[in-house]
């Protein structure tokens, strides 16, 4: 299976940035990898994508689709700029109040309009147990069909923006962990990711993981270490 690799801008970036980034992604040749980029809404249209392996993203997503949400992005917004993919339930939306049901209904709206979430989750604390990323696993899924291929982005709270990673060993436990859950849920097949702290210093420990992808967030901006990181997954 093709890895994903998956670019988190979060509140980052301005045209400038953006038009330099699209100018050589467009250059790149993609090998093996398809490649997700999720800016901020207002620089979507920025992203004019020439290559058929890099796809447009988005960091969020209305839960009600409907005319009276002030403030929020439709899923024909986002079809308007050819998103495909969408970021739901990072912990740092998590952090502004977003609960599971919350996360369950976006997960909803971007499934019932041909969009694919990346369903983000993760324990908070290094310590913690791991029942509660099973437990946003279940309740992100509520209600959606068993043919469905979950992407599960697993981001340990502890390691985002900290520089902090887990070991390749944890990730792989708790990667095996979230397969089998979903498996045991009725899902034949599922793509688990890894976000947390990855640079174009660490990568190489990581990539040796048994993980679907990366979710890259503050690495995505400095795009000569963002495409080091794809080289070495995408060239292997
Ligand atoms: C993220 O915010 O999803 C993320 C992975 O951030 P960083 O790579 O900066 O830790």
């Amino acid at each position: 299976m093709r890895k994903l690799i998956v670019a988190n801008y979060k509140m980052n970036g301005n045209k400038k940035l953006f038009a330099d980034i699209v100018k050589k992604i467009n250059k790149y040749k993609v090998k093996d990898t398809k490649i997700v980029l999720c800016p901020p809404f207002v620089y979507l249209d920025e992203f004019k994508i020439k290559s058929n392996s890099v796809f447009l993203g988005c960091q969020d997503i209305t839960n009600i689709d409907n005319s009276k949400s002030t403030g929020q992005i439709s899923p024909n917004m986002l079809h308007e700029f050819s998103v495909k993919y969408v970021i739901v339930g990072h912990s740092e939306r998590r952090s502004l109040g977003e609960n599971d049901e919350l996360i369950n209904e976006k997960v909803h709206v971007c499934i019932n309009n041909d969009l694919m979430p990346i369903i983000c989750v993760g324990e908070k604390k290094k310590s913690d147990k791991l029942d509660a990323v099973l437990t946003q696993i279940q309740s992100a899924l509520k209600g959606i069909e068993k043919s469905y291929v979950p992407i599960i982005a697993y981001e340990p709270v502890w390691a985002i923006g900290t520089g902090k990673l887990p070991t390749v060993s944890r990730i792989n436990k708790v990667a095996d962990m979230i397969r089998s859950y979903i498996s045991d849920l009725g899902y034949k097949n599922s793509v688990v990711l890894y976000g947390g702290s990855v640079s174009a210093q660490n990568y190489d420990e990581i990539i040796n993981a048994n993980i679907d992808g990366l979710l890259l967030g503050g690495v995505s901006l400095k795009f000569d270490e963002f495409i080091e990181i794809v080289k070495g997954i995408d060239h292997v």
